[in-house]
């Protein structure tokens, strides 16, 4: 009794100061902590509620099934007319994209203010939401075809999804069955934008602060100089979002390979980004996944009010490169888009 009572008296207190304006509830670190790494049903569960949660807002299907045959989600919000594709987790073992995709559709979804409201009917936002799950279940980088001797992957575990969205291969001819999968979404969607969602190593800036987030557009050949434009005005928003939330985002160091996502999609017309956030142990996975969140958020605002096109492409040029890895982090090995 005496502890319900103080229970009771502690939320009589909370609630006055804030009302007094002490306390900020909704502006507060989110009211409980974000599944880092929900498991595959945890994830399906998760989208199922949202999508009923959200009265018709969110749309939840399977975009086609994993070699193990686990569902690949796709998950809709808004209907207006620019389209923007988010992809997490195409390297099973870089997982934060995915509670932040969540996170964002609770957000832009759930809510009926007239915010967001007035968002969903300008864009589109399409999710594939742990494009790699049987990666995930794994535990590593790869899919899982594990008598596959891939020529991007591993042999014994699978491919390389991210490099297998190379615009020449056809998706019934891809090995990758989930880079197909993304293919054949993307050629249905036909978004303006897409972002891929991925992680990395702990590196410092040149003054030694830790880099928490890296970002980079197409950088293969043949890419139009508009879609570049729009990349590097997407990345400039990502940049200034995250920097907003306390990150200290550098460009990413990728490579010119077109199959890899960020290099296909902009071959194919999109602006195309990469975001890799850093794997900075447990106690920063919470502030990682707001990290990613404010991007997905922000990418989807400007575009929505048109504040993305005045961006000055030439401001993601300035975003400064990464630097050397923390030493305590350079014998762990790198991920790589
Ligand atoms: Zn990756």
């Amino acid at each position: 009794m005496v502890k319900s009572t103080r229970i009771a008296l502690l939320s009589v207190v909370v609630a006055v100061l804030s009302v007094l304006g002490f306390v900020a509830p909704s502006q507060a670190a989110p009211p409980g902590r974000v599944d880092p790494r929900p498991s595959t049903e945890e994830l399906a569960r998760e989208l199922q509620e949202l999508q009923w949660r959200s009265r018709g807002a969110i749309r939840v299907d399977a975009i086609g099934e994993s070699n193990q045959g686990r569902p690949v989600w796709s998950a809709r919000v808004g209907d207006g007319p620019l389209r923007i594709l988010y992809v997490t987790q195409q390297h099973g073992d870089e997982p934060l994209g995915t509670p932040a995709a969540l996170e964002f559709l609770r957000d832009v979804g759930v809510d009926r203010s007239d915010y967001q409201r007035w968002l969903r009917s300008q864009v589109t936002v399409d999710i594939v939401v742990r494009a790699n799950p049987d990666g995930h279940e794994q535990n590593w980088r790869y899919n899982y075809a594990p008598d596959a001797d891939p020529e991007y992957g591993e042999a014994g575990k699978g491919y390389d999804i991210n490099r297998y969205h190379d615009p020449a291969v056809a998706p019934e001819d891809n090995p990758a069955t989930e880079a197909g999968l993304i293919q054949r979404h993307y050629a249905e969607f036909q978004p303006q934008i897409v972002v891929d969602y991925h992680m990395q190593g702990r590196y410092v800036d040149g003054s030694g602060r830790e880099i928490t987030a890296s970002l980079l557009w197409p950088t293969t050949p043949g890419v139009e100089a508009d879609d570049i434009e729009l990349a590097k005005q997407i990345s400039v928003v990502a940049q200034r979002s995250m920097t907003e939330g306390g990150a200290n985002v550098s460009q990413y160091p990728g490579g010119d390979y077109q199959g890899i996502a960020r290099n296909a999609y902009g071959l194919r017309g999109s602006g195309s980004v990469l975001i890799e956030l850093s794997d900075m142990g447990a106690e920063h996975e919470q502030a990682q996944i707001d990290s990613a969140l404010r991007s997905m958020l922000a990418i989807a605002h400007s575009a929505a009010d048109g504040s993305l096109a005045a961006v000055d492409p030439a401001e993601a040029d300035a975003i400064p490169p990464r630097g050397t890895p923390l030493p305590q982090a350079a014998a762990s090995g790198a991920h790589a888009d």
